[in-house]
């Protein structure tokens, strides 16, 4: 088991036994509360989030770090003269519906749903239409909200959903110091904090592919047939009576054999399309042994650490250097090269699978390198191209108190004089001028490599 989605939705295996202690050792606990409600605010930030890629609105539910990545997606499409649209659909027929699974610190919950949707990205220039893919995904959302009975601290610190300024959670419940909206908790929470797309297959593969094979052969068969009665016309076998039964005949045999043939031929292509996505599936596994130890060692350190919030986390840092203009310029990005150029060619990226390489824990230091296993969309000399990326990406953080699911680096509060502010792009405070100590509670990016 490595750090697959795919696993961490399979309800029937967690019932297991044997299962259940990998559960406890990835930190995820299943999560059977309000599970309609959680649909409600799903199915409305999966809206949000179509309504985002057509006309540029904001998704209210989403988090800052949600909102800063694709402002940096969006402002890299137009950059280079582009625009994407995602068109996210219900799945025809029967669409699973995880179980949902979550993680906690003393605080929060962060509730992990997935579902089947079928979901159409397209890009275009000023132009043309440059790429269309309508494919079967499964789209996870990651939903944060308070414990039962819990009230965070009013200094938590937090952005205002309204105006996007760092702020805490005190002072937004009496009036933003900026635009002036207050807010109440249940305003506040739940809030998606992560989403992610997998790809499970084309859609248009069955019906499209299986007509045109079925086409193809027909075809094939006819002119086939028509050579043969050619050659018997040319030494004369055949008068004109015959050759009108005849003719009727093969148009009927093609069409017969073109089916056959066609869906013959359709069959394999499919069973190798499936074998493919298998492969695709599969790859990480090999590092699933490193990533379970890796997570027990790291709960034993810091209790709140889950193998799911590490994903979330690292995959989402990701998104935000591959998306960025200027990734050196993020406090996160503690990189001593240059982001390789294949990977600043990436315009949209979903993760298929990761896993470990390597860790090490020294003096109260992690440093962790990690696998991604990615479907991604290249920009390159005017053409946008599907791509099987593997992208290994080095991270460190100071293991000194347990991970904390509200901490965002959009909105900190300055440990020495205790102004708020964004620590996207400032080490230092800008109202004391001390450093701010990053990596006590965020991961940073040493190296990203494709
Ligand atoms: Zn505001
Ligand atoms: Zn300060």
């Amino acid at each position: 088991m490595a750090f697959m989605r795919a696993d961490v939705n399979d309800d029937s295996k967690a019932e297991k036994k044997g299962e259940k202690n990998i559960m406890d050792n990835f930190g995820l606990n299943t999560d059977f509360s309000n599970k309609d409600v959680k649909k409600q605010y799903y199915l409305r930030f999966i809206k949000q989030l179509s309504d985002w890629y057509s006309n540029g609105k904001t998704p209210e539910l989403a988090s800052e770090d949600i909102r800063f990545s694709l402002e940096l997606q969006k402002q890299k499409l137009q950059s280079i003269g582009l625009d994407m649209q995602l068109q996210i659909q219900k799945q025809e027929g029967k669409s699973n519906d995880s179980a949902p699974l979550s993680y906690a610190d003393n605080v929060f919950v962060n509730s992990i749903f997935a579902k089947n949707k079928r979901i159409t990205t397209s890009i275009r220039n000023s132009q043309k239409e440059l790429y269309i893919r309508t494919a079967d995904c499964m789209m996870t959302v990651i939903m944060q909200n308070l414990k039962q009975g819990c009230v965070p601290a009013p200094d938590t610190p937090m952005c205002c959903p309204h105006c996007g300024a760092p702020s805490t959670l005190g002072r937004l419940e009496s009036g933003c110091e900026f635009c002036n909206t207050k807010f109440l908790m249940d305003e506040l929470y739940p809030k998606i904090m992560y989403f992610f797309i997998n790809d499970l297959g084309d859609a248009d593969f069955d019906q499209k592919k299986l007509k045109n094979h079925i086409v193809h052969c027909s075809i094939f068969f006819l002119l086939l047939s028509i050579v043969g009665m050619i050659v018997r016309m040319v030494i004369g076998e055949l008068d004109s009576r015959r050759l009108i039964i005849e003719i009727s005949g093969y148009i009927a045999g093609s069409i017969i054999m073109g089916v056959l043939f066609g869906a013959g031929i359709w069959f394999i292509a499919n069973s190798f399309g499936s074998v493919k996505l298998l492969g695709k599936q599969a790859r990480g596994l090999t590092k699933a042994g490193k990533s379970v130890m890796f997570c027990h060692k790291m709960r034993n350190l810091d209790p709140t650490f889950s193998a799911e919030y590490f994903l979330d986390k690292s995959i989402s840092l990701m998104k935000l250097l591959v998306f960025s203009e200027n990734p050196q310029e993020l406090t996160i990005c503690q990189c001593s090269h240059p982001l390789p150029e294949k990977l600043r060619e990436i315009v949209d990226i979903r993760c298929r699978n990761s896993g470990i390489n390597n860790y090490s824990i020294r003096d109260g230091v992690c440093n962790v390198s990690v696998t991604f296993y990615t479907d991604s969309l290249h920009y390159r000399s005017g053409k946008v191209l599907p791509k099987s990326d593997k992208i290994r990406m080095s991270l460190r953080k100071i293991i000194k108190k347990p991970t904390n699911l509200g901490f965002s680096v959009t909105a900190v509060t300055c440990p020495s004089c205790g102004a708020s502010f964004d620590a996207e792009k400032a080490q230092n405070c800008p109202f004391c001028g001390n450093a701010y100590p990053l990596e006590e509670n965020e991961w940073v990016v040493t190296d990203i490599r494709i």
